[in-house]
């Protein structure tokens, strides 16, 4: 299957994720984990739920991914995520040495793949992940405007928009 093809259809179960964390009233972001081109995992941000600041998609699907294979390292995986990593969520990925992330929409206020700051591009001597951004970048942006639009509605001021 032709890899862009590919990004996209694994996108498009992240935002079906990211749709999850928007019914349940949580910042829609969405994620999924790939293990040699299977689904071990897939997550949604539950930071509301679960009163963690810390519960971003892409965290919950590492530790889950990390179970999955009994391994705190996450050889040969490939992250999808409606969003761009957090600075949080980039120390994580390259900790856990997942090899290829691919994201949908930028996140001006905390993305850390050159948005906010760049956490990839210094050159680390045992992992260098592959990254890459801007797949259903229009539907994973979409779903987020939606979200702070319904919360603006409901509140007189809302913070907290990536967008
Ligand atoms: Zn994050």
């Amino acid at each position: 299957m032709e890899k862009k093809y590919f990004d996209t259809q694994m996108m498009e179960k992240a935002l079906e994720e990211a749709q999850k964390a928007f019914e349940a009233g949580e910042v829609p972001v969405g994620a999924i984990l790939l293990h040699q081109g299977k689904i071990i995992a897939q997550a949604h941000n539950q930071m509301e739920s679960r009163k963690d600041p810390t519960a971003h998609a892409e965290l919950l699907v590492i530790r889950h991914g990390a179970q999955a294979l009994g391994d705190w390292r996450l050889l040969e995986t490939t992250l999808y995520t409606t969003l761009e990593p957090c600075l949080m969520c980039a120390g994580a990925l390259l900790l856990s040495r997942v090899g290829r992330i691919v994201y949908g929409a930028p996140d001006l206020r905390h993305g850390a793949h050159g948005s906010f700051l760049d956490a990839f591009s210094p050159k680390h001597p045992t992992h260098t992940p592959q990254i890459e951004g801007g797949v259903l970048q229009e539907e994973s942006a979409d779903l987020l405007r939606q979200f702070f639009k319904n919360q603006r509605m409901k509140h007189e001021t809302v913070t907290g928009s990536p967008l």
